[in-house]
């Protein structure tokens, strides 16, 4: 199959042939119709590789696709079938995936970092794993709901459970900090966004921000942020990993403020210990979501809760990948989709 490959961080990936994935017994095979591509493989490629990443490796953990093969023990899944594909693949077996606390699995499997991901034509998982993906949605929604919708989701509901009238800053009006605006504006919070971009910051305007700030247009961050708000913040969500917004976030918020950590980096802390204690800040880390929170996503969805139309602003072909990886380092997308068998597939499935 062709797949982009990751040899090592601050290259571009290699694109070429790869053996097609073994499927076992148990095993399906999904033709990977849609990967997006997320901050996360960004960090790998721009800043530097997660702890136990063996490359080479193919990236990518935003899939979905359809049901190519199934193995000789599969009942579940026939070929043809769109599924979604959660970025982790649990054990169903240990102490936490039974009391349903699956992002503490013991054994997971996170897909693009730990085992192959997405940004090649196939990926063989256990038949337990994929979600049925509803017939009237495209993949690319699939691919947005199989990490960013249900991680947000997880990150303002079980996580920082955001309550009504508290005033959230996010720090990065991307996908996530998009998607997360919304889950917030579902609590009735007042939700802030600072970026460096304008015209990400009105999409947030667009999608309920109550004021938007570009801190690359103030002096200082903290004391706009302060302005925007009249006060400090209940709560500062940050989803870039850098340490300047880190320091941004931390002093935006007010004392018993909740600091939630979410954008992957390998950084330190880029503050000192006693500015938690003094404050009683809380800091909260949270990736991920459990595969049971799809079906909740997809409520949303259905009940035009969430918007998500104007997510996904490029697309590409796998063999064009590293282009999409620059718009993305360049700040030009929201999200960012590859299309592993081009994007001839998108049009075929539009005219359906
Ligand atoms: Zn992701
Ligand atoms: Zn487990």
């Amino acid at each position: 199959m062709r797949a982009a490959i990751f040899h090592h961080s601050y290259e571009p990936l290699s694109i070429g042939n790869v053996p097609d994935p073994a499927v076992g017994p148990h095993d399906v095979l999904i033709a990977i119709r849609t990967c997006s591509l997320c901050h996360t493989d960004m960090q790998f490629i721009d800043q530097g590789m997660a702890p136990n990443m063996k490359p080479p490796i193919i990236l990518g953990h935003e899939i979905a696709g359809v049901i190519e093969e199934v193995g000789s023990e599969v009942k579940k899944f026939k070929p043809g079938e769109p599924v979604i594909v959660p970025a982790t693949i649990t054990c169903n077996q240990c102490l936490a995936c039974k009391s349903w606390n699956e992002t503490y699995c013991e054994n997971i499997r996170r897909i693009g970092i730990d085992i192959n991901g997405g940004f090649a034509e196939y990926i063989a998982v256990p038949d337990f794993h994929p979600y049925r993906l509803p017939h009237e949605y495209e993949f690319e929604v699939g691919s947005l709901i199989s990490n960013l919708l249900i991680g947000a989701y997880h990150l303002a509901f079980d996580r920082v459970n955001i309550r009504a009238g508290e005033k959230v800053v996010i720090f990065g009006s991307g996908g996530f900090g998009l998607s997360i605006l919304q889950m917030a504006k579902l609590r009735e919070a007042q939700v802030y966004m600072v970026d460096i971009f304008d015209w990400k910051l009105s999409e947030a305007k667009r999608l309920g921000a109550d004021a938007v700030l570009n801190s690359n247009k103030v002096p200082v961050c903290e004391e706009a942020v302060q302005d925007m708000l009249g006060g400090k913040a209940d709560i500062c969500i940050e989803t870039i990993g850098a340490p300047r917004t880190l320091m941004q976030a931390i002093n935006s918020l007010k004392k018993g403020g909740r600091l939630v950590l979410s954008g992957y980096s390998e950084n330190p802390l880029p503050f000192l210990i006693g500015r938690i204690i003094h404050n009683e800040i809380s800091l909260i880390g949270a990736e991920g979501a459990p595969r049971r929170k799809i079906p909740e996503v997809i409520h949303l969805l259905e009940d035009g809760k969430i918007n998500i139309a104007n997510l996904v602003t490029k697309r590409f072909n796998l063999d064009n990948i590293n282009q999409g990886i620059s718009t993305q380092r360049m700040g030009q997308t929201i999200r960012t989709v590859i299309y592993p068998f081009g994007l001839k597939a998108k049009r075929e499935q539009e005219s359906q």
